[in-house]
């Protein structure tokens, strides 16, 4: 049953160095007629896969969903509203950039009942926001998330980057440390990667990118673990950290290998055991929806032991792993007998443990994650 559904809205006012996402640059987009479509292919879609029961989790993420104007934003919030029931309890995210976090769009936002925001942070050194092509500065991050507080926004969220250009471990550190002083309930903490097709790419491969030491990168990733533990963060991801409670609900839904739609170009959805990718392109999706056809362009109905690959790859980035029994409800077999050889030899090498019926990687497992997932392919 699907509980969870993802909206792309693929505008920004500003394309990031490091940024492989589908996003285009707002000025001179069809935007509204991009909305349009988009409600076109819920409604697409509902016929096809009716909600059966109020969403658990609604997540509108981009691009920049923050970067449409009032109007828009009234628009889209509208056409959620009206087509996907979200249960009382639920968790409605809502991707922002700190340069839009003005009362006007915050109001709007708690209007609809949007009860999580996650802010693209990134860091609070204006040096490097600038090395990776951001237009926000500290300034305006600090501001935006009094004023979000002030209208009742209290579930919070901010992306950090660590491994940045220009990026030093003091810098670091005190990113680390001013998230921590503000008090945000959920930090998601990424390194940089290098993405093809990305300013940051073509640098690199002109030796022109400059970047912090692997035993610097070390010496950050050790430095957020460690304050974030004394700070009562729970690592309850592989990057993503939280006050008891705050994790995030359709994050999970994911990590726990569950069903969801997905909309908007470039959106992936996972529906009735198949997994679907919509076309990237504006004007393809939006004349895919025109003549009444769901813009999906990639199509794999998983066969189970896909399904069961994915239950363990996707399961064991949670630091609370697998479930067996919920593994041996969905699939009728238990976990343990359909690995009983690689779980006695990963077990063996300390690379994952098996307590309280969950399967999960130890310390030494997580940074050889790769060793642990090659292992649990299936012939
Ligand atoms: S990182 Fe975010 S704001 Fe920057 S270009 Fe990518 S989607 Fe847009």
């Amino acid at each position: 049953m699907v509980q969870s559904a993802y909206i792309h809205i693929p505008f920004c006012h500003q394309i990031c160095h490091y940024c492989d996402f589908n996003k285009f640059f707002i000025e001179n987009q069809p935007v509204e007629a991009y909305l349009s479509s988009l409600a076109g292919e819920i409604d697409l879609t509902l016929k096809m896969y009716p909600v059966s029961q109020p969403l658990k989790t609604i997540y509108v993420g981009g691009g920049t969903p923050t970067s449409l104007s009032v109007t828009q934003l009234s628009i889209l919030l509208e056409t959620i509203q009206k087509r996907l029931p979200l249960a009382e309890s639920g968790e409605f995210t809502f991707e922002a950039n700190p340069e839009d976090l003005t009362e006007e769009k915050l109001s709007i936002l708690k209007n609809y009942g949007v009860n999580r925001l996650s802010i693209g942070v990134q860091t609070f050194d204006d040096e490097v926001l600038e090395a990776i092509g951001r237009t926000h500065r500290t300034d305006e991050v600090l501001k935006g998330i009094e004023l979000a507080r002030h209208i009742g926004f209290e579930n919070m969220s901010i992306d950090l980057m660590y491994a940045l250009p220009k990026q030093t471990l003091e810098s670091v550190k005190k990113s680390v440390d001013i998230a921590l002083g503000l008090k945000i309930p959920h930090l998601s903490l990424y390194s940089l990667i290098v993405e093809p097709k990305t300013v940051f790419y073509n640098l690199m491969r002109k030796g022109k990118l400059k970047l912090p030491s692997q035993d610097t990168e070390a010496d950050m990733y050790d430095y957020i673990i460690e304050a974030l533990n004394q700070n009562q963060y729970i690592q309850y991801e592989i990057s993503n950290f939280a006050l008891e409670g705050y994790d995030s609900k359709h994050n999970i839904t994911y990590w726990d290998n569950e069903e969801y739609y997905g909309f908007g170009a470039g959106a992936h959805s996972y529906i009735a055991g198949v997994r679907r990718g919509n076309i990237g392109p504006l004007k393809k999706y939006m004349s895919f929806i025109k003549e009444g056809n769901l813009p999906a362009i990639e199509e794999n109905k998983l066969s189970i032991k896909e399904q069961i690959e994915e239950q363990l790859f996707l399961g064991l980035r949670k630091t609370a792993g697998v479930s067996l029994a919920v593994f041996e409800q969905k699939f009728g077999d238990s976990l343990l007998s359909i690995y009983t050889d690689e779980i006695r030899e990963l077990t063996e090498k300390d690379l994952i443990e098996i307590s309280d019926g969950f399967i999960r990687l130890t310390k030494k497992g997580r940074f050889l994650g790769n060793e642990v997932f090659q292992a649990f392919i299936l012939d």
